[in-house]
């Protein structure tokens, strides 16, 4: 007989700044419930690094089907997965909570990773909205490239304006709360502050 906690769906989120280590957690969990036995499978649409993986800075990487929009998503989905990750959940449209929602109604348990914000403090309403939807939420930080102390910002060197460029360590920055502000006051001066490694 299938225990309560077994058979019951659940949305659990991984937020956090770029860096902060969202892929590479994901990529934990899901292959934990691989080992598992566990039917899952896994959705980004981040082209980046590969054309079909979500794949972390250090470069872990699990294949992944492609999807561009929640309804997308649906269209691709395997109904028997038993577990389903989704990367870069941000990038989605806001049809995404309520196709998590009917998920895990459904028995499924659905692992979202997603930045919270933007590169001007600005939050994903994507993922707010999952976090508030969610039976489980972790937020992790990055180091700040500065000074050391936990990032919780996205700093996006140059002046593009746009609130989706993509790009990695090339475009942006893991900043604290402080450094962050400091940065945003000197304007572009602070990107000779950058050591990227
Ligand atoms: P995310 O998906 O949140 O962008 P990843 O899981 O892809 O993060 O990458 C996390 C990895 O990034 C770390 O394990 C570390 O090797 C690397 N990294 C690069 N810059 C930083 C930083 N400023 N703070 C923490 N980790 C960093
Ligand atoms: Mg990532
Ligand atoms: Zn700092």
């Amino acid at each position: 007989m299938r225990t309560f906690l077994n058979s019951a769906g659940f949305i659990d989120v991984i937020v956090g700044s770029m860096f902060s280590g969202k892929s590479t957690e994901l990529l934990r969990r899901l292959d934990r419930y691989r080992r598992a036995g566990r039917r899952v499978q896994v959705f980004s649409c981040d082209r980046r690094y590969a054309e079909n993986a979500v794949v972390s800075h250090d470069q872990r990487q699990l294949p992944a089907l492609y999807a561009e929009t929640a309804a997308d998503l649906r269209h691709q989905l395997d109904w028997s997965a038993e577990v389903i990750g989704i990367d870069e959940g941000q990038f989605f449209d806001e049809a995404l909570p309520d196709l998590c929602h009917e998920l895990a109604l459904d028995g499924k348990g659905v692992i979202v990773a997603g930045l919270d914000q933007d590169f001007q403090t600005e939050p994903f309403m994507v993922m707010n909205r999952l976090t508030a939807e969610a039976e489980f939420v972790t937020k992790l930080t990055a180091v700040c490239t500065r000074c050391g102390n936990p990032a919780i910002r996205n700093y996006r060197k140059g002046d593009e304006s746009a609130r989706i460029v993509l790009g990695a360590a090339d475009h942006y920055q893991a900043l604290c709360r402080s450094c962050y502000e400091q940065a945003r006051k000197a304007g572009h001066q602070a990107d000779l502050f950058d050591h990227e490694d």
